[in-house]
């Protein structure tokens, strides 16, 4: 028993609501260390996500993330929506035409996701972006996978780590993207994409949240 397009559409519209509600937090975040737009980004991308998800229910999994990907690019601007986009896109991809999926492509996905991530902005861990929170998610899941946990039990493990990740870019000297402009005036504050990677996370792990 695997994963299927209902269950990609659950959870995308679990995350699509999730930024709709913690809108203000993720701009108040991106105020002192960005230009303050990031929950407005991250949620004008997500609504146009929602309207378009419903009609396409009877499509493949992958084709689902693919279209998440696309409508990201095409709507969120700034410098995440370049990268979540081609990280759904990726994930999509890794995907191909299946029905149903199970937790080895979970990690397979998640891992074509971050890829596509480093591919497309060039960061690296320590730089104070998202991939603070993402790269310890990835290495999370797969060794809990590895470890033969359950899935849900994978998937909390990746939240808790993206979430140690994401408090970890507290004290982190920006160098990559509209923060790293500040200098060492970046340090001391929670980077706004690392914190919208791991209210992702812990939506589709379910979790409550603790941003
Ligand atoms: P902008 O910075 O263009 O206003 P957003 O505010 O929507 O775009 O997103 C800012 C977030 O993007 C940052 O908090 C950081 O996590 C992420 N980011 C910026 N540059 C990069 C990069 N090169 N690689 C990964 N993430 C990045
Ligand atoms: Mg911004």
């Amino acid at each position: 028993m695997g994963f299927t397009s209902a269950d990609v559409t659950r959870t995308i519209q679990a995350i699509a609501a999730a930024i709709h509600e913690h809108r203000d937090y993720l701009t108040r975040l991106d105020n002192p260390i960005g230009d303050g737009d990031h929950g407005i980004n991250m949620d004008r991308g997500f609504q146009a996500v929602l309207g378009k998800l419903t009609s396409a229910a009877d499509q493949a999994p992958g084709a689902i993330l693919k279209l998440v990907g696309t409508t990201l690019v095409s709507t969120v601007g700034g410098a995440s929506g370049p990268l979540y986009g081609t990280a759904f896109l990726r994930a999509g991809m890794s995907l191909a035409n299946e029905t149903e999926f199970g937790p080895e492509q979970v990690v397979a996905l998640f891992t074509a996701a971050v890829e596509g991530i480093q591919a497309r902005g060039k960061a690296h861990a320590g730089e104070k972006t998202m991939l603070d929170a993402l790269l310890p998610a990835r290495d999370a899941l797969q060794a809990a996978l590895a470890d033969s946990v359950s899935f849900d039990e994978a998937l909390t493990r990746a939240a808790t780590a993206a979430h140690e990740g994401m408090k970890a870019t507290i004290p982190m000297l920006a160098t990559k993207g509209r923060a790293s402009y500040l200098g060492e005036r970046s340090i001391g504050h929670q980077d706004p994409g690392a914190t919208s990677a791991y209210l992702m996370l812990a939506t589709a792990a379910g979790l409550p949240l603790d941003l």
